[in-house]
């Protein structure tokens, strides 16, 4: 039944009391956010940079660059666009950013800390996502854009300097446990948060997100990973001086459905996940009210372990 309600899902994401949920897609080029745009999305949350340019051999120019971005900010010209910044490194090896052979991958240099072989690549990229906004005629005035694997408040001020400076609204990735521990030490910095739940599991729970093997620890079902995810929401909802920062998931957790009513219920307000899962979400959500998203929080945080949260929430009927 549950398929058929899928199926025919055509957004927007509402939920049960008509609460309304950003739900958007992750996309990794202009085909992709193209075809979201043809879809029920709400927008994209996760435009993952890298893999546009994973089989380049050198850097694409600033202007061509910023044609690319310019097409996925056009396909949602009056929707929220979030465009990460590339996230070379580890699983998504790039060849032009200068990077060498490690013991460590994950644990080494990748997202942000390209930085410390050529800050002139990233600030390339911000100069293209600037100009990119430019050329949507002003349907993308001040585009937001996100770091990956930001892990100190001096990177995370960096960023957003840079990004202010032209003109680009700021975020970062909570990915590396280190940012979700300290949060309020990052808010005043930025504007939105994107939770990275793949890699946040993964440097949470010490195990490889690539290691098959590994799979019962790498699950965002971990209580940890719970909790980790409820105290960012928490402190991003009331940072000192009045101000809220908005607090979304972007990773692989978001697109399982009923982990997507759990983690609305601790606090998240947008959730981005990839184009044909969507439906699969968008229906579940509308079953639920937010008070019921709560009460299933709730239950997953009484458990001890990610298999007993799963059936303790499957078991309430969501
Ligand atoms: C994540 O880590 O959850 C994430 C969304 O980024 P990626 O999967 O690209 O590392
Ligand atoms: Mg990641």
């Amino acid at each position: 039944r549950f398929r058929d309600v899928a199926a025919g899902w055509t957004g927007p994401a509402v939920l049960a009391d008509g609460h309304e949920v950003s739900l958007y897609a992750n996309v990794q080029d202009a085909t992709g956010a193209e075809a979201a745009a043809a879809g029920p999305a709400g927008g994209i949350g996760l435009f993952r940079t890298e893999l546009a340019f994973l089989d380049r051999p050198t850097e694409p120019s600033v202007d061509e660059q910023a044609e690319m971005y310019a097409r996925v900010l056009g396909a949602f010209p009056n929707a929220k666009v979030v465009t990460r910044t590339l996230d070379a490194g580890s699983d998504k090896p790039l060849a032009f950013a200068g990077m060498t052979e490690e013991d460590n991958p994950a644990l080494g240099v990748r997202g942000i800390r390209v930085d410390l072989i050529d800050r002139g690549l990233l600030d390339r990229q911000l100069d293209a996502l600037a100009e990119a906004g430019r050329r949507t005629g002003g349907a993308h005035s001040s585009p937001w854009v996100m770091a990956p694997m930001i892990s100190t408040v001096d990177e995370a001020r960096d960023f957003a300097d840079r990004c202010r400076t032209r003109g680009l609204t700021p975020g970062i990735m909570v990915e590396v446990p280190a940012v979700a521990v300290a949060v309020d030490r990052f808010l005043p910095y930025v504007d939105f948060l994107s939770i990275g739940t793949n890699d946040l599991t993964q440097y949470v729970m010490a195990a490889d997100r690539m290691s098959s093997g590994l799979a019962a620890l790498t699950d965002p079902w971990q209580p940890a990973v719970l909790r980790l995810i409820r105290s960012v929401a928490r402190a991003a909802a009331t940072v000192p001086g009045g101000r809220s920062v908005p607090v979304g998931v972007c990773g692989e957790a978001a697109a399982d459905p009923q982990l997507a009513c759990v983690l609305l219920g601790l606090g998240v307000s947008s959730l981005s996940v990839a184009t044909a899962a969507l439906p699969f979400v968008g229906a579940a959500l509308g079953e639920v009210t937010l008070a019921r998203c709560r009460e299933l929080a709730a239950l997953a945080l009484d458990c001890d372990t990610a298999r007993e949260a799963r059936a303790a929430v499957m078991a309430a009927g969501a």
